[in-house]
C-alpha cells in the first residue's frame, strides 16, 4: 500500500473541469422546474476517480438521505491521474481507490465497485458492457447517472475525455437494451444475474439539460467527497468558492439557491407515482 509520502502532490483543477462547470442551455420545452422524482435505487457509472463527486454528488447524497440506495461503479481506477511519469500506476490506482472509497463514504453509497479497466484506454466494447449488466442485473437500480455520452466538447472550448465519453455510452448501451434483454450475455442470466429493466438515465455534465435538482445545502457534502481526492485536488477557498458558484448558476435555472443539471432520459414511465425528494420510503 502506497504511504503518504508517495502520494503525488495535488494539482489545480484542470480546463476539464473548469469547462465542465459552464451550464449548457436548457433544452426546448424542458420542465424547468425544481425535479421531484426520486429513484429508490440508484447506480452511479464513471470513468475514473472523481468524476462522481463532481457530477452527481450532492444529488446522490440528498436522495441517499431521503431513503434511496445508491452504488458507485468505477470503470477504470484513475491510474494515469498525474504528471510524473515516473509514478507507478498501480500504486496511484490503490491510492485513487482509497481516495474514492472515503469520499462514497461521505456521499453515502452502499458501496464502490471499480471494474479496473485501463485509464485513458476505456473503450465502449462487448467486456465493459458485460462487466457493467452483471453490476446492474446485480444492484437492480431504477435509474442511472452516467457521463453525457454526446458531448465532445465543452461550450465550444475544450474536449471532454475520450474514458468520459466511453464510460457514458457504455453504460447507456448496458441499460437498453442489454440489461433487460435475457438473451444478452446469456452466460450472466445462467449465473442467477436476471434481466432488469433500468427505467431513466441521468446524464451529468449535459450539453442541453433537461432536468435540474435542487441539492440545497448538499453542495456542502459535495465539497467534502471532493475534499478526499487529495491526490487530484487542493480543495482551497477559491476551489470552494468555484463550486458554489457553479450550483449557484444551475440553480438559477430554476429559481433556487444551488442545483446539479442532467439530462432525462425516460425509459420507461412510472406504474406509480414516485416518491418525492424529503419523503421516506414505503415499508
Ligand atoms: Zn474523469
Amino acid at each position: 500500500m502506497p504511504t503518504g509520502d508517495d502520494v503525488p502532490p495535488p494539482r489545480p483543477v484542470r480546463g476539464r473541469l473548469r469547462r465542465a462547470m459552464t451550464p449548457g442551455q436548457p433544452a426546448e420545452g424542458a420542465v424547468v422546474a425544481p425535479h421531484a422524482w426520486r429513484a429508490a435505487r440508484f447506480m452511479v457509472i464513471v470513468a475514473h476517480p472523481d468524476d462522481a463527486d463532481f457530477g452527481p454528488a450532492a444529488t446522490a447524497s440528498r436522495w441517499i438521505d431521503a431513503g434511496s440506495v445508491g452504488r458507485l461503479v468505477c470503470c477504470t481506477s484513475g491510474d494515469q491521474g498525474g504528471e510524473d511519469p515516473e509514478i507507478d500506476p498501480l500504486e496511484l490506482a490503490a491510492t485513487r481507490e482509497a481516495e474514492q472509497r472515503q469520499a462514497a463514504a461521505v456521499v453515502g453509497y452502499d458501496e464502490v465497485r471499480f471494474l479496473h479497466q485501463p485509464d485513458g484506454a476505456l473503450a465502449n466494447e462487448l467486456p465493459l458492457r458485460e462487466l457493467l449488466v452483471r453490476e446492474i442485473r446485480e444492484f437492480r437500480p431504477d435509474a442511472v447517472f452516467t457521463h453525457d455520452p454526446e458531448v465532445l466538447f465543452y461550450q465550444g472550448s475544450g474536449v471532454n475525455h475520450t474514458d468520459h465519453r466511453a464510460a457514458g455510452i457504455a453504460a447507456v448501451d448496458a441499460v437498453y437494451p442489454a440489461a433487460r434483454n435475457p438473451m444478452a450475455f446469456p452466460s450472466l442470466a445462467r449465473a442467477g444475474f436476471a434481466p432488469h429493466k433500468v427505467r431513466r438515465l441521468y446524464l451529468f455534465w449535459p450539453g442541453v439539460p433537461t432536468a435540474w435538482v435542487d441539492i440545497g445545502a448538499a453542495i456542502e457534502r459535495k465539497i467534502d467527497a471532493l475534499r478526499c481526492h487529495t491526490s487530484q485536488l487542493s480543495v482551497d477557498a477559491a476551489f470552494e468558492q468555484r463550486m458554489r458558484d457553479w450550483a449557484a448558476e444551475e440553480g438559477g435555472a430554476i429559481g433556487v439557491a444551488s442545483a446539479e443539471a442532467f439530462r432525462l432520459i425516460v425509459i420507461d414511465d412510472d406504474e406509480e407515482p414516485s416518491e418525492p425528494i424529503g419523503a421516506k420510503p414505503a415499508e
